[in-house]
């Protein structure tokens, strides 16, 4: 069937709100508007896709001679998800792709990455009820004018066909970035930062809520929301993170 003259239209004016179709996510050279993701081949190639062996628990990418079928930060803390799934190792790449995302206005890019998130879940045996993005602090939403987890969140709940809660978890105070903190220090940081807010409390009760966050590292931020969910009645939390880091002790088995 003919493309009418309206859809035309439509694609031209979401083309120029969002030009994604015209250069590559990534690196910004010219692609046409087939490319998966908005990737050309280059990046396509350089980012870590996690394909291959994974961590039971978090969904970390396993090198495969690592033996064991957890990674050392699940064999080494007790985490309160149930299991976790990643789409990318973190990387110089990732790093600056949620970096634009996050802090360079880039939120078209939140789109994309539903994509990539909704190709790695969709065919895993799980059927949460509702996606839950981890919350920024508000101060950080001041700053950056939109909440990119919201928007990554929403996004996917259109292509995987799940409700959004977003008014559901709160961020209570703002936090330092937990990155050179120690995991107990993280934990000590955190410590009930989230809660869920009363009149989210009836829509999670017995609910399988899946957790979304960009990055995760070590999973404190995850423990500590998936703590305050549970708490509140969640019957079970599972967690989907666009990138996560390498498993920081390899050479044990
Ligand atoms: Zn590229
Ligand atoms: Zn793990």
């Amino acid at each position: 069937m003919r493309e009418g003259l309206w859809e035309r239209a439509k694609h031209a004016v979401s083309e120029a709100v969002f030009p994604s179709n015209i250069y590559c996510i990534c690196c910004g050279s010219l692609i046409d508007g087939t490319r998966n993701y908005s990737l050309c081949d280059g990046c396509m190639e350089k980012l870590h896709w996690i394909t291959g062996r994974t961590c039971d628990k978090c969904g970390k990418a396993l090198p495969d001679t690592y033996r064991g079928k957890l990674c050392y930060d699940c064999m080494t803390y007790e985490h309160s998800f149930v299991k976790g799934y990643s789409c990318l190792t973190y990387g110089m790449y990732e790093r600056q792709l949620i970096f634009d995302m996050k802090y360079n206005g880039k939120s078209y890019l939140a789109e994309k990455f539903a994509d990539i998130l909704y190709d790695r879940i969709c065919c895993e045996d799980v059927d949460p009820d509702g996606v839950i993005p981890v919350p920024v602090s508000r101060r950080r939403l001041r700053e950056r004018g939109y909440d990119q987890s919201e928007l990554m969140a929403k996004a996917l709940g259109k292509r995987w066909d799940v409700p959004v809660w977003t008014d559901v978890l709160r961020r209570k105070k703002n936090t330092p970035f937990l990155r050179g903190y120690s995991p107990a220090e993280r934990e000590e940081i955190l410590r009930g930062v989230f809660s869920v807010i009363p009149s989210g409390i009836r829509r999670i009760q017995g609910k399988h809520v899946m957790l979304l966050d960009d990055i995760y590292t070590t999973g404190t931020t995850a423990d500590a929301c998936s703590r305050a969910l549970l708490e509140a009645g969640a019957r079970e939390v599972s967690l989907l993170t666009l990138a996560s880091g390498g498993n920081r002790k390899s050479n044990i088995s």
